[in-house]
């Protein structure tokens, strides 16, 4: 599941009675369930509404609508608790960026007497609840989303979090094999130290109970994940995985992989394009240990795309 801002495309509720299309809400809406919130308009203030902002007094911040003078803080505080705590079962969120209420950063933050000028950048009140609680899942924002790289790495963690969700409702130590051995691949490209760890864990040489063996594989899993992998990580997974056909593939298709990836080196070549090759290769040769490796197919086909902003 997916907590998104509600002016991202469902519901016209920014401060001046707007929403904001946003084209990933319709693509992801098939694949990912959405739990749409707006917590400006949760805490009671309508639509439309005067803006509010972040201030800092006294090395504190707050948030205040400044013409009414009221200050909202201990009811977005309040709200903010009260909702996150009742979600079970999120594996990622995408905020409005900027929003006084739900930018993840780059958020004005105003300061001084008149409190007129923005001073600094900061994060939105409730994202950095969101930020507080659920820091080790998919958080990004709707603008940070244009950017292919962003774009890749937010939609590859959120559904590794997603299986592993799912995995843990319902676990089993076999189950946990299975899924360190179907993304062994992927760990290896994002984060070798914790792979090898997560390894241990799961062959639970400690005979640890399997709740907790579940809970640790989780967190090892969400730090594992925690940001997009170097090229030049990729580039040694892709090499042993090119090693599997090195007796197959003709010299040319072995020359025309190699400068792809130096395409991809030089970032002009998504990771997709090296994945297709290799997927192709998979399929021609039916190569039964890559097969299941969550690397080549790491979220559904229907959400690759290669619009990229650079942003
Ligand atoms: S940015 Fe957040 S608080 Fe502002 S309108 Fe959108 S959902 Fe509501």
């Amino acid at each position: 599941m997916v907590v998104v801002s509600k002016c991202l495309e469902f519901e016209a509720c920014r401060y001046n009675g707007q929403k904001i299309s946003f084209d990933w809400v319709d693509r992801l809406r098939d694949q990912v369930t959405f739990l749409p919130v707006c917590p400006e308009v949760e805490i009671g203030l309508g639509i439309p509404r005067d803006p509010i902002k972040i201030v800092k007094r006294k090395d504190a911040l707050h948030l205040v609508q400044p013409s009414t003078e009221r200050d909202v803080s201990d009811d977005m505080h309040a709200f903010a608790e009260r909702f996150l705590q009742s979600l079970s079962e999120v594996d990622g969120f995408i905020l409005k960026s900027r929003s006084p209420s739900c930018g993840i950063k780059d958020v004005k933050l105003y300061t001084g007497k008149r409190e007129e000028m923005a001073s600094g950048k900061t994060t939105g009140m409730f994202a950095a609840h969101v930020l507080k609680r659920f820091g080790g899942l998919a958080i990004e924002d709707e603008g940070r989303l244009t950017n292919l790289r962003l774009r890749e790495h937010w939609l590859t963690k959120l559904f590794a979090l997603a299986r592993f969700r799912h995995l843990a409702a319902r676990p089993s130590a076999v189950a946990l094999v299975r899924f360190q051995a179907e993304n062994k691949l992927l760990l290896m490209a994002y984060h070798q130290t914790r792979m090898r760890q997560m390894g241990h864990l799961v062959a639970n040489h400690d005979h640890l109970p399997l709740a907790q063996v579940v809970a640790d594989y989780r967190a090892l899993l969400q730090e594992a994940l925690a940001k997009p992998p170097r090229a030049t990580s990729h580039v040694n997974v892709l090499m042993h995985a090119m090693g599997y056909f090195k007796d197959k593939i003709s010299s040319a298709e072995k020359r025309h992989f190699l400068r792809e990836l130096d395409r991809f080196v030089a970032g002009r070549l998504p990771f997709s394009a090296l994945s297709g090759i290799l997927n192709s290769w998979i399929e021609r040769f039916d190569e039964s240990y890559l097969r299941p490796q969550t690397y080549f197919s790491p979220y559904p086909e229907a959400l690759v795309d290669l619009k990229d902003t650079g942003r």
